[in-house]
């Protein structure tokens, strides 16, 4: 047989576009996924393919086709290989409680449950049901914000950063804005506080040094052109040793007698002080509000444990400014965020944020429930199953994440994998890349699966996924 007889008879093996798809029909592994993507995956198979025998006749004169079902099995994986969607839950077992790869806060259930309420349905977003004028969207949760720290006036708008942008943008446009050296730090993500400051338009005013800046040196940086003295939390980072703050009320006091404005962003925010919970002290942002700042922002999905947003509070005619920019158009929060918000804030309110806020209820879960929970899982493990996975209960340090508190290390008991046959890497790997997907970390050769951050209801699933890695 010539080459291209040879040509011909292997195309001639290929299944038609409609053959290949009649073919996968109703396969389970395409639960869910759009006919489109199962379409496209068909053609790749057939391109690839086509390729594949082109090439084999082009070098050896011959080539065997694969036979249907090997196409329409390969169809099949390469239509489910994302899954139906790309956003997913995975298994939080790295122990960092508010991971922001990972989404940091997880919402509590009321919250999940007003947003699904105001989502599937029309709502009063910016309708004032007394006047059926327009209302605004911020009064869902300024009365809440305003209670709960005792400020004249709130703005919530799309994350902290945008916080922080909006607020020097109002205030500081072409104007100094006052920062200790030891304060001009970088969170993570593209936030550093001297590229905003750039993007604001305000010029930044470095004073002190990176360990020590005095009261003095704020007074003496203070000229015709400053704007705003902002105070900046050194969150994931600290300078330990021979240093000096200045304190935040000697500061307000400063600006008072200066007339200049002070800010501090406060990054995670928190509203219960955690000390009874073996915390060190944090200033709540009732304290800070209480200090005298004139703005704190601080984040919606740290410490707080609701959805991503920033949130700004303090004095009535600075958060006026903020809000009226026409800059808070283009950063304003969604109903959504709104909804989800609303609902957590109402929690403190309520009394029951602990209780209820799934990062509190992390961050203050007593070590014996952690282990409770690591027993149960390794419970689930057949003998055989455990003693593949080298598996054995170890106590470690879990961190909050999120930038907040990096000092702070929470007891919690982790499950070990990893045997000189079996190395934790594969096992890593694996658990990453299964249903769900399953994050861990790595230390002295063994996979550790921090039971801190692994919810109860994860149990089930993820002792399956284990006992899945060693079958
Ligand atoms: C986290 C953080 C931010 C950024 O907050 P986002 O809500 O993630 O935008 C800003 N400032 C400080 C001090 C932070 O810790």
């Amino acid at each position: 047989m010539g080459k291209s007889e040879a040509r011909q008879s292997a195309l001639r093996s290929l299944p038609s576009v409609d053959a290949l798809l009649q073919r996968v029909q109703g396969a389970a592994g395409l639960k869910g996924i759009p006919r489109a993507r199962v379409v496209r995956a068909v053609r790749e198979v057939l391109v690839g393919e086509r390729g594949r025998l082109l090439e084999g006749v082009r070098r050896a004169g011959a080539v065997s086709p694969l036979d249907a079902d090997a196409l329409a099995r390969r169809v099949v994986a390469e239509a489910s290989r994302a899954g139906a969607f790309s956003l997913a839950p995975v298994v939080n077992a790295t122990g960092v409680v508010l991971h922001t790869n990972l989404g940091r806060a997880l919402l509590s259930p009321l919250a999940l449950e007003r947003l699904r309420r105001v989502g599937s349905a029309y709502s009063n977003l910016e309708l004032d049901l007394k006047t059926k004028e327009r209302g605004s969207r911020y009064a869902h949760v300024d009365g809440l914000l305003r209670r709960l720290t005792g400020a004249e006036a709130s703005l919530v708008v799309n994350n902290n950063a945008a916080a922080v942008l909006l607020a020097l943008e109002s205030l500081a446009r072409g104007k100094e804005v006052i920062v200790s050296r030891g304060e001009l730090i970088e969170i993570g993500g593209e936030f550093r506080i001297p590229d905003i400051m750039r993007r604001s338009g305000a010029i930044l005013r470095e004073v002190g040094t990176t360990n020590r800046t005095h009261l003095k040196d704020y007074a003496d940086a203070i000229g015709p052109e400053t704007a705003l003295l902002l105070k900046v939390h050194t969150s994931n980072y600290r300078v330990l040793g021979f240093t000096a703050q200045v304190p935040t009320r000697d500061l307000v006091e400063l600006g008072r007698s200066r007339g200049v404005p002070v800010m501090e962003d406060l990054g995670s925010g928190c509203f219960v002080d955690l000390r009874p919970y073996g915390f060190p002290y944090e200033p709540t942002v009732q304290e800070a509000v209480a200090a005298g700042l004139d703005l704190v922002s601080f984040s919606g999905d740290k410490l707080l444990g609701g959805p991503q947003a920033g949130i700004v509070v303090g004095k009535a005619e600075l958060v006026e400014r903020l809000r009226k920019n026409p800059l808070n158009r283009a950063l304003r929060i969604d109903k959504l965020t709104l909804a989800g918000l609303e609902a957590t804030l109402y929690a403190y309110e309520a009394g029951n944020a602990v209780e209820t806020i799934p990062t509190l209820r992390m961050l203050t879960e007593r070590l014996a429930a952690v282990r409770r929970r690591a027993r149960r899982l390794l419970r689930r493990l057949s003998p055989s199953a455990a003693a593949a996975l080298g598996a054995a209960l170890v106590e470690g340090r879990a961190q909050v994440g999120g930038g907040s508190l990096p000092l702070v290390e929470l007891p919690t008991v982790a499950l070990a994998l990893g045997t000189a046959e079996r190395p934790a890497q594969r096992f890593d790997e694996a658990l990453r890349n299964g249903e769900p997907p399953v994050i861990g970390r790595i230390a002295d050769d063994r996979l550790l699966l921090d039971c801190r951050t692994v919810l109860n209801s994860d149990v089930p699933a993820l002792a399956d996924a284990l006992s899945r890695l060693v079958e």
